[in-house]
């Protein structure tokens, strides 16, 4: 098997990301990804801590990081060639909206009302204004069908609920985050994927990217959140939680990586499945 932890460096690494990355080293072949496409809120400062924080757990990637900002060709390709089938089109919809693209919807998806989907496609607005290119899920379902995936031996199928004209790119930015991630797995040949359960709306839109790109299928496994011990979700602004603070306060990491995957959490911390 081949894994890849992926964080985004818009904060410090906190407890459910040494979960996450412990348990990706300890399903295959361990590599890096460095999600920093979301320019504005990426930090080098967060870049940096990265391999402190995965060398505190124990943790060793078997290649130097693919760094996403540095793959912007590739995702280019890719979308020319979802332009190229007619599955792709531009959308002038609200600057938040396309922002908040970049990074990983960590829950539900919000669905598009298609206010751009039949606009004609015009060269000289685009080169003027601001846009976003989105898929075509119908003309793309009419391609390929409704994906499935699979997670240790069960198939899951996704339903036409799941999916939606989701953006892949906007003029300013090569990437939104389900295009990257797609068109990087592959590019690592990342066979499991591993990943906390609240991206896993993400996959249906995800395998089918796979399928329009003819990029190779891999596995999922979608496993469970730390959470504060009441529920509460962890955030980046908190300190207790991040791994620097844990560091700081003389936590050895790598006793800290092998608690978790045995399912043993630090006092004030708990689990949840959604
Ligand atoms: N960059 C995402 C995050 O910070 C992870 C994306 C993925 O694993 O597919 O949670």
């Amino acid at each position: 098997m081949v894994t890849r932890f992926a964080p985004s460096p818009t904060g410090l690494l906190h407890l459910g990301h040494a979960y996450s990355a412990a348990i990706a080293a300890a399903s295959g072949r361990f590599l890096l990804r460095i999600e920093d496409l979301d320019r504005g809120r990426s930090r080098a400062e967060f870049v940096a801590a990265i391999p402190d924080d995965l060398a505190w757990l124990g943790l060793t990637p078997a290649e130097p990081p693919l760094v996403q900002s540095r793959r912007g060709a590739h995702y280019g390709a890719a979308l020319e060639r979802l332009r190229g089938q007619g599955l792709a089109y531009p959308c002038f919809c609200t600057r938040a909206d396309i922002t908040a693209a970049l990074t990983a919807p960590h829950g539900a998806i919000p669905h598009y009302p298609g206010t751009c989907r039949s606009l004609p496609d015009d060269p000289a607005r685009r080169a003027e204004i601001a846009h976003s290119w989105r898929l075509d899920i119908a003309a793309a379902l009419a391609r390929t069908g409704l994906p499935s995936w699979r997670e240790g031996d069960r198939l899951y199928h996704a339903a036409r609920a799941d999916l939606d004209d989701i953006i892949l790119a906007r003029k300013d930015a090569p990437a939104a985050y389900h295009l990257a991630c797609v068109v990087d797995d592959a590019a690592s040949g990342v066979t499991l994927v591993t990943r906390g359960v609240d991206l896993r709306p993400s996959t249906p839109v995800q395998r089918l990217l796979q399928n329009l790109l003819d990029l190779p299928e891999p596995g999922y496994f979608h496993h469970r959140l730390v959470t504060h011990a009441e529920g509460r979700r962890l955030a980046k602004r908190d300190r207790a939680p991040t791994l620097a603070a844990m560091r700081a306060d003389g936590i050895d990491g790598r006793t800290l990586a092998t608690n978790l995957l045995a399912g043993q959490l630090p006092l004030g911390f708990g689990w949840a499945d959604a």
